[in-house]
């Protein structure tokens, strides 16, 4: 990973340059009629990013690592996550800032759910070469939005040549030693909680495979999700959460988790899951990209019903987990307890 540095060293350019073994010098951007080279692009979100805006930041974008201040005390989280064209997003279903959105959204959750602070972002993009500059701004614009709003500064990253979208975003953040909370401690007897709403992103996803359209407002919880920051900080500094993940692949899949890294099975009461707009149980259940924290606590502790303005809802119970081929456990309307199979986010699976 280079921090947006790799410039062409040379004014020759090659007849050929993406397939002249050196993509990364002398990639040439072209857009709207016009080519843009790379050191420009870099420029460009170099502007955008800005240099000061973290305190954390020591050193950004132009040199050849980025340098980052830890807090005296703490230790460093570090989460990666791709963000593909068709995959996980479609340009003809997604707006360019939703998709930078939810690209910066997908890393920020994961610090959210370790109870850390983000402290910078490092972005690699692989770009079609007939892709519109303003599409690339309007991602960068969706991304930097958020990056602000929670004080991330955008450090570094690369840029390539690619024949689909292709996003890898790294955030990096920060929690006091030895305070991260995991996947591991959840306890048989411990209650379960989310924050939110279950099941509205993959609502509309449903509508859109469904053909309809569907506007993508600020407000959508499919298109411009909230990480839950603030809840997980919360949590971590009362030491209330003995487990904690965030909903990205959906409640099946990453229940699973926490009960298989804890070593305990877990009760979901189905009339308790607070359904998101336009959801279903199936969808509250295994749909993804809720990015809501989902987090155990002991029986007694006080758990408010709000954490930083967010609602917070008891799902269920942890147990003793005797059958290694179930994890979880679903009550149903109808009072009968019958076993959750994992059916999580296919992203834009075939299947569909
Ligand atoms: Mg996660």
């Amino acid at each position: 990973m280079v921090p947006f540095v790799r410039l062409s060293h040379t004014s020759q350019m090659p007849q050929n340059p993406i397939d002249d073994g050196t993509k990364s010098l002398y990639l040439i951007y072209l857009c709207d009629n016009r080519v843009i080279k790379e050191r420009n692009l870099i420029r460009h979100i170099r502007r955008l990013a800005g240099f000061s805006m973290s305190r954390a930041v020591v050193r950004g974008i132009g040199d050849d690592c980025a340098i980052l201040r830890l807090s005296a005390g703490s230790e460093l989280l570090v989460t990666t996550d791709l963000c593909l064209e068709n995959v996980h997003f479609r340009q003809a279903w997604h707006p360019a800032p939703a998709v930078g959105h939810r690209c910066l959204t997908r890393g920020l959750s994961d610090i959210a759910a370790m109870g850390g602070e983000p402290l910078a972002c490092f972005l690699s993009l692989g770009l079609p070469e007939d892709l519109p500059q303003s599409w690339v701004n309007g991602f960068l614009r969706g991304l930097l939005k958020l990056a602000k709003k929670f004080n991330v500064q955008l450090a570094g990253g690369d840029i390539s040549a690619a024949h689909q979208i292709t996003a890898d975003i790294i955030v990096t953040g920060q929690v006091p030693a030895g305070k991260a909370v995991l996947r591991s401690g959840a306890r048989p007897g411990d209650r379960i909680y989310v924050t939110g709403s279950l099941g509205g992103s993959a609502a509309v996803l449903k509508q859109l495979y469904a053909g309809k359209t569907v506007k993508p407002t600020r407000s959508s919880a499919h298109f411009y999700p909230t990480p839950r920051l603030e809840a997980g900080t919360w949590l971590r500094k009362r030491g209330l959460a003995t487990a904690m993940i965030d909903l990205s692949d959906g409640l099946s899949v990453d229940l699973t988790h926490i009960c298989d890294e804890s070593r305990v099975s877990a009760v979901i009461t189905a009339h308790n899951l607070p359904l998101g707009k336009g959801a279903d149980l199936e969808l509250a259940l295994h749909g993804g990209e809720d990015y809501e924290l989902l987090f155990t606590a002991p029986k007694r502790t006080q758990v408010p019903r709000q954490i930083a303005g967010t609602r917070i809802t008891e799902i269920g119970e942890i147990q003793n987990r005797t059958n290694y081929s179930t994890a979880i456990h679903i009550l149903g309307e109808n009072g009968k307890v019958r076993p959750l199979a994992q059916r999580g986010w296919e992203h834009f699976s075939k299947q569909r």
